[in-house]
């Protein structure tokens, strides 16, 4: 949670005499911007209580009812968002716009505050214990539940009253640099439609699924700057610089230059490269490799074709869960998978089951049932498809919508982190009752659909062999299969260096997982963050993967190191590779050999 964002009188006069200050983070998404920085600092979820004097109670129940006001706002704009959508999403959203207004919240928080001559945040809480109280006799299942859309339009209100309005601020006035101690993916996704250029984050790494959707969506971001929330203020002027993850405070004009030449530069690449954009995906000798695209959201299609993408390899259909305070019925899921494989058939769509877990918390996923886990290691708990196992009916409602889209296309189902042979036979299980279920109603789906697994543990490296008899093809995610074999926790900025996705440990598991797919005559695609990064693409191209799945706008940059290749050169690049005796080693003589063959657009400072 964040607040600020408001430039104080003290910032003003810091930012005119601060010193400029190179400072240096990961980079957790390319491209170089220059603007203000708006500094958003953690907000405290505790809730004070403090007593009023009489002579305030009238502005305090004033103070109330502006946030009522605003919040009702934020709503209808939203739902203005949704007009014309059949789902049940307006029919919700107007339920929570009549709470706003129920006199069990209006009334009772107004009459606290007079009563007790309390603050508002306090006289609402109070009042949510005694509306609690009352849902809590009631004795319909169902009317109960609704207790959960009181608790988010108090948590609204809450904001609200709390001065920054919304977990991610809205509305800025000019291009910004947000800078927080971390955010959300979601409020990532809430970035794209905000004036904002990119960000900075104390926390994270380059795989956590912040910098992620940061890349997809196209904006600049460093991560794990140590202590930049202290460092910098609002109003300040940045240059964040996402290739090199390097943040230049208040900087000189020599630096201001420098970077106009960097982005000079950049545009000229990014001209070249458009050339490749309707390009085949295959070497100077004919090899075939698919180039296709990770994307989190539909509103990233756009992208898709426009890149050129030879499919989508990866849709992390949870940020459809995350989005919004409800979760999505079948009919929602259909709507969005249907559009997906239509637009971009013949091309295969594939579409991973949820994976909510670990840093993308299952509490946070809307509805009651999650909202109490917090476990101490969640990366190694009830994330992916254990999740989906645990909560069969949320798992089937997806399959059903995944199937039935399947009768518009071609969609491959891609099931994450399976470990264990038990749990794909029990998601085979499953899918099979779906079928049945869909015959005797008359639906129709491709009885045909590919199934697929992520490869992103070790056991199922070293299973590799079994599990590919199972299934129609293999998609590596070397994200977590990196952080799972390295020991190394992917958004863990402190051991962050370590996080070495060329270590020969790595490289030696990604051309296991081929040969035991290869073998039983699958494809074997990898999806993870190193298939979109020019400085190790070459090696997995030689590794032999039929597929390599990344943000869009990379494609074009990896289908010219394709194209320029020989499969030969390729795989004697991947040879030496496996050799290597550590990740430096690797690293070294690849950046030479992308230097001699390929050219880098950009001098190093
Ligand atoms: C991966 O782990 O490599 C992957 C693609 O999945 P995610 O990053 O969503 O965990
Ligand atoms: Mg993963």
């Amino acid at each position: 949670m964040v607040q600020g964002g408001q430039e104080t009188e003290q910032d003003k006069r810091l930012a005119e005499d601060r010193e400029p200050e190179t400072l240096y983070g990961i980079s957790g998404s390319p491209g170089i911007v220059v603007g203000r920085a708006v500094v958003l600092r953690p907000r405290s979820d505790d809730l004070v209580r403090y007593q009023l004097k009489e002579n305030a109670i009238q502005e305090e129940q004033g103070r109330f009812q502006r946030a009522v006001d605003r919040a009702e706002q934020e709503l209808q704009k939203l739902r203005n968002k949704f007009k014309g959508d059949l789902s049940d999403t307006l029919t919700i959203m107007d339920s929570h716009i009549r709470m706003l207004r129920d006199p069990m919240i209006l009334k009772q928080t107004s009459h606290l505050i007079e009563q007790k001559q309390i603050n508002a945040e306090w006289a609402l809480s109070q009042a949510l214990f005694l509306v609690k109280r009352k849902f809590d006799h009631i004795g319909d299942d169902y009317i109960r539940d609704r207790f959960t859309d009181v608790e988010y339009v108090v948590k609204l209100l809450l904001e609200q009253l709390s001065d920054h309005g919304q977990q991610f601020p809205t509305g800025f006035a000019e291009p910004v640099i947000v800078v927080s101690e971390d955010f959300t993916p979601a409020d990532t996704v809430r970035m794209q439609s905000e004036k904002v250029l990119g960000f900075l984050t104390e926390k994270g790494g380059v795989t956590s699924h912040t910098a992620i959707v940061a890349r997809s969506l196209g904006l600049a971001a460093v991560v794990g700057v140590e202590n930049i929330t202290q460092l910098c203020r609002t109003g300040d002027t940045i240059i964040l610089d996402g290739y090199d993850g390097r943040v230049c405070l208040a900087p000189t004009m020599d630096q201001q230059k420098l970077y106009q030449e960097y982005n000079r530069q950049h545009r000229a690449f990014s001209d070249e490269l458009r050339w490749y954009i309707h390009l085949a995906s295959e070497t100077l000798d004919g090899l075939q490799v698919r180039l296709s695209a990770n994307i989190e959201i539909p509103d990233e299609m756009e992208g898709v074709i426009y890149y050129g993408a030879d499919g989508i390899g990866l849709f992390r259909s949870e940020f459809g869960y995350f989005q919004q305070h409800f979760l999505p019925n079948e009919e929602d899921l259909l709507n969005i998978y249907r559009d997906l494989v239509i637009a971009l058939d013949p091309q295969p769509v594939t579409i991973r089951t949820l994976d909510a877990g670990g840093d993308k918390l299952a509490n946070q996923l809307p509805g009651n049932r999650f909202k109490n886990l917090h476990e101490r290691n969640p990366a190694l708990g009830l994330r992916s498809i254990r999740l989906s196992l645990c909560e069969q009916s949320l798992f089937i409602t997806q399959l059903r919508a995944l199937l039935r889209a399947s009768a518009f296309g071609r969609l491959r189902i891609l099931l994450p982190l399976v470990s264990l042979l038990s749990e794909l036979k029990q998601v085979q299980e499953i899918i099979g009752q779906v079928m049945v279920d869909l015959v005797s109603e008359g639906i129709p789906f491709d009885p045909d659909i590919e199934i697929g697994i992520m490869v992103e543990v070790p056991s199922a490296v070293t299973m590799a062999d079994v599990l590919a008899a199972e299934v129609d093809f293999f998609s590596i995610g070397t994200n977590d299969l990196i952080q799972y074999s390295l020991a190394i926790d992917r958004g863990n900025e402190y051991v962050a260096k370590m996080y070495d996705p060329l270590h020969p440990a790595v490289l030696r598991m990604i051309s296991r997982t081929v040969e035991a797919g290869h073998a039983q005559g699958i494809e074997v695609a990898l999806c993870g963050e190193m298939a979109g990064d020019v400085s190790m693409a070459p090696v997995l191209l030689g590794l032999g993967l039929d597929e390599l799945s990344m943000r869009p706008s990379a494609i074009p940059h990896v289908k010219r190191l394709l194209r320029h290749s020989t499969s030969r050169r390729l795989n004697r690049l991947a040879k030496q590779a496996l050799s290597c005796k550590d990740g430096q080693e690797t690293r070294e003589f690849l950046e030479k050999y992308i230097a001699d063959n390929y050219g880098t657009w950009r001098k190093r400072l």
